[in-house]
């Protein structure tokens, strides 16, 4: 029996608050289950388990673990997340092991119970330093006809106004903030670059986000980048 800090420990870092951790949901794949050999067959050996196998799906703001045990445990979760229960993180179980992303292959797709939000409706900022803002919000792609927006997480610099390629990171788990969190800080380590960006939003925009937010933006700022008054927009959501 080994208690779920030490995984999370293991794979998630430190973090014991809900403002660290936060826990999306529990699945029990119990042996029998359809399919039950696609489940196991790209684990490692340790939890390729025979006998069926919960999984705890949890991540902090920039990593993913899920966190496996027995079929047992994961109901027992399931039960009392109905009840509208919420439960200590350090609760005694018998956590085997478990993998540093979520897996979204094959039957791990129908097996995540939601997709991840870490601010409210997916939209908002989840970190920012230096000028470097990640985010997420909805993205509506201009090269598909009828798309309707979809979730993503993505990161912008409003020093030099380098962005990350959100667009291509349609949100589905927790990974992907993972990812964009990385390159944001090799953003930072690399130090900023400054390129002249298309002049497109007009000073009213600058207004109306001043407005918005009670703090004073430069219509010269948001003159040289299209994102900014976006991240503005989200700020004030916070
Ligand atoms: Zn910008
Ligand atoms: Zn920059």
């Amino acid at each position: 029996m080994k208690q779920l800090d030490e995984a999370f420990d293991r794979l998630l870092g430190h973090p014991r608050t809900e403002e660290q951790l936060r826990i999306y949901g529990w699945s029990s794949i119990p042996a029998g289950t359809d399919n039950y050999a696609s489940y196991t067959e790209f684990l490692p050996e340790e939890l390729r388990s025979t006998d069926g196998f919960g999984v705890c799906w949890a991540a902090s703001r920039f990593s993913a673990a899920a966190l496996f045990t027995s079929p047992a445990v994961a109901d027992d979760h399931i039960a009392a997340m109905r009840r509208g229960e919420s439960r200590n993180l350090n609760v005694d179980t018998d956590v085997e092991g478990g993998l540093d992303v979520w897996p979204t292959w094959g039957p791990w797709e129908r097996a995540i119970p939601d997709k991840p939000s870490w601010t409210k409706d997916n939209e908002g900022i989840i970190a920012e330093r230096d000028g470097v803002v990640v985010y997420e919000t909805h993205y509506t792609s201009p090269f598909v006809e009828d798309a309707s927006p979809r979730p993503i997480v993505t990161w912008h610099c409003q020093i030099c106004h380098a962005s990350g390629k959100g667009e291509e990171y349609v949100y589905q788990t927790a990974g992907e903030r993972h990812t964009i969190g990385y390159e944001a800080g090799r953003h930072l380590v690399k130090g900023h670059k400054f390129t002249a960006s298309a002049v497109t939003i007009p000073e009213a925009v600058a207004e109306f986000v001043t407005r918005k937010t009670g703090r004073y933006m430069d219509p010269a700022v948001l003159m040289q980048c299209k994102v900014c008054p976006n991240v503005e927009a989200l700020r004030a959501l916070q």
